[in-house]
């Protein structure tokens, strides 16, 4: 317990909240995460995202695609299981059952096409536990705002600046400080984690605790990037770190891989699969 909201997450908090591996342990101690994303032309996007979630430790995955990713995920994610929607492009069905999994993430490449509108709507109707959003699912939360009342409690939602101000849709803010003070109540007011992206993340709970990420560099500011970090914080939810947790804990292993990146590649030349080869070594 702490008097101020504000709190600057460095290695020893990190230490505090990251949880070993048991020796007597099993794919299912580190449960089953389904990531639902992609569509033509923005495969990698959920490839990325699939990727970095298998380096980071969970149990099982099975990504959920349009038709048109199901063999680019075969074959470049053996680990994965793929599920396919009906429809070639796009996605435009929610993967049933769903109540099987332990994580689900949403966002990756969707676009915000209207049968994938729909499909956010199901999901939304018939899923209960925490669910990571991002990309595109946060903008069509944006474009139909009632369904944040439907999100469940604890979900963790991790929009860049722009998508954070379309979330907030008429409300405007001066400066950084007003910007943190909307994503305080707006983490209160639905009750879910919000993870402003940028340099310094700063991820809001529902208490109204404020926590500062302190890894990361401007080499990161590179496409894909925010997919890898869907995928991390996806993943660790599975293996029962509470979503406020899994969401700090994420953000950091991700800031710490990109800056593993940097070192070996400069910031320049990063590009997100470094970051995703570089989350083994930010675990060690
Ligand atoms: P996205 O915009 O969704 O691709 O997400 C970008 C990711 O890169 C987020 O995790 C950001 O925190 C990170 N990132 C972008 N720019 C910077 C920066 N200048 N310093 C540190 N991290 C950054
Ligand atoms: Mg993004």
């Amino acid at each position: 317990q702490t008097s101020t909201p504000y709190i600057y997450t460095d290695s020893s908090f990190i230490n505090s909240i990251i949880k070993k591996r048991s020796k007597f342990s099993h794919k299912g101690t580190y449960g089953h995460t389904l990531l639902i994303g992609g569509s033509k032309g923005k495969v990698g996007a959920i490839q990325l995202c699939a990727k970095a979630a298998l380096r980071t430790g969970l149990g099982l995955l099975t990504t959920y695609v349009p038709y048109c990713g199901f063999n680019i995920m075969q074959t470049t994610v053996p680990e994965a299981m793929c599920m396919t929607d009906p429809e070639f492009d796009l996605l435009s069905k929610a993967p049933v059952p769903l109540d099987k999994y332990q994580s689900v993430g949403i966002g990756p490449g969707i676009g915000t096409f209207m049968d994938t509108q729909q499909m956010m709507e199901d999901i939304l109707e018939n899923y209960d536990k925490p669910m990571v959003l991002d990309a595109d699912a946060l903008n069509i939360l944006s474009q139909n705002k009632e369904l944040l009342d439907q999100l469940p409690e604890g979900s963790i939602l991790t929009p860049h600046p722009k998508e954070f101000e379309r979330l907030l849709g008429d409300q405007t803010f001066e400066d950084d400080y007003e910007r943190l003070e909307l994503q305080i109540m707006f983490a209160k007011r639905y009750q879910v984690v919000v993870v402003l992206k940028g340099a310094h993340t700063s991820v809001a709970t529902p208490l109204g605790r404020v926590y500062f990420n302190s890894t990361g560099n401007p080499g990161m500011a590179t496409g894909g990037s925010g997919d890898v970090l869907t995928g991390v914080i996806t993943a660790l939810l599975s293996q029962g770190y509470a979503p406020g947790e899994a969401a700090i804990l994420g953000v950091y292993l991700h800031g710490l891989a990109g800056d593993l990146a940097a070192s070996e590649y400069g910031q320049e030349a990063l590009i997100a699969s470094d970051i995703i080869n570089n989350i083994g070594k930010a675990y060690q």
